[in-house]
């Protein structure tokens, strides 16, 4: 348990902080250009390495582990890492979040390495607009449909993830919303987050949970809370009239840090407890100098023993700090 009494029951894995997309609330092209100093293939961990983390963290009752980036299908054989997670553990629930650009070709070997769960991200339907929030001219909407429907008939569990910024992609909620209600997908509205310090984040391009509701009842009526979900989900959820069920993901209005139990591993070997950390924990080093499972699982509980993290609870009590680590970095 930490000091707020939160156990550690997440993990998740940056796998690599390198992206096909620049995202402009998460990588935006003027600090992620072609001049950014991204990892060095030496300088990231290993998959022998990220299992033998895990297996650290069994015994403190790990449950469930998260690939995610950058863009984690960008990583060289994923499945080999998948596979040997697997291996280790056959009840850990393993999720990968992805933007679905590379998610139609690898569907089917992500759910036969022994993937449970697929994340996609998608802004916008519409082509011009997701194009601009992705800044990229190379990949579309159709395409991460296209995984997305790959996804869903290789068996994979599928959510997908929307960040609204105002002015930017709000005439997007009700297309997506249809969208994946016709689909029968669980869409989860993200509120713009000031995560990293690379985003120029202002609380009047936030888009509120609230706000997103109250745009959604007027297509699909009355949405009502859905009792008795677990504390440790992040999101929201409601359903509308006709069973369907939308999240909403809302730190910024409504934080969640009292029932946060994440911990983050950087694709160089750091643990990080919380998205909006200023430093991380070396792990790397005691990898690399042939530390046993103990004694990395001896390390991370207590770094963990002394987290006190609850920035989103904090959140404009105090000036924010300029060297938070991007998200990208730490994985989302
Ligand atoms: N590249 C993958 C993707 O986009 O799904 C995985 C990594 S990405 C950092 C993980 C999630 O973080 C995505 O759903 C993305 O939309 C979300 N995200 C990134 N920056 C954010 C921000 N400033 N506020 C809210 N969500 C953000
Ligand atoms: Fe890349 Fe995901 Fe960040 Fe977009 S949100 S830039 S896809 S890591
Ligand atoms: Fe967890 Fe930090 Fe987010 Fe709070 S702000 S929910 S402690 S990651």
């Amino acid at each position: 348990m930490d000091e707020k009494n939160r156990p550690l029951r997440d993990l998740r894995i940056s796998v690599t902080d390198r992206c096909n997309f620049r995202c402009t609330y998460c990588m935006p092209r003027e600090h992620f250009g072609s001049q950014h100093p991204f990892l060095p293939r030496n300088e990231l961990l290993t998959y022998e390495e990220m299992v033998h983390v895990i297996a650290s963290l069994l015994p403190l009752g790990l449950e469930k582990i998260r690939l995610t980036g950058g863009e984690p299908l960008l990583r060289r054989n994923l499945t080999t890492l998948i596979e040997q997670i697997r291996e280790l553990d056959s009840s850990l629930d393993i999720a990968l979040t992805t933007n679905g650009a590379l998610l139609h070709d690898h569907a089917l070997s992500l759910k036969e390495a022994g993937l449970n769960r697929v994340t996609v991200s998608l802004d916008a339907l519409e082509q011009e607009t997701f194009q601009s929030l992705a800044d990229t001219t190379s990949h579309t909407p159709n395409a991460i449909l296209k995984g997305i429907e790959s996804a869903i008939e290789v068996g994979l569990g599928v959510k997908v993830n929307t960040v609204i910024k105002k002015n930017v992609n709000d005439a997007e909620i009700l297309p997506l919303a249809e969208k994946f209600e016709t689909l029968g997908v669980p869409l989860r509205f993200i509120e713009f987050m000031d995560v990293g310090n690379t985003n120029a984040w202002q609380m009047d391009d936030v888009v509120s949970g609230g706000d997103i509701r109250r745009l959604l009842r007027q297509s699909f009526g009355p949405l009502t809370p859905v009792q008795g979900q677990k504390a440790s989900e992040v999101a929201k959820r409601y359903r509308t009239p006709s069973g369907y069920e939308f999240g909403f993901i809302e730190s910024v209005t409504s934080p969640f840090c009292g029932d946060c139990t994440r911990a983050r591993l950087s694709a160089n070997g750091q643990i990080y407890t919380c998205l909006f950390a200023t430093k991380g924990h070396d792990i790397k080093s005691i990898l690399r100098m042939g530390g046993s499972t103990q004694q990395i699982g001896h390390a991370i509980a207590s770094i963990w023993t002394k987290r006190n993290d609850r920035y989103s609870e904090e959140r404009g009590a105090q000036k924010p700090k300029d060297t938070k680590v991007e998200m990208s970095f730490i994985g989302g």
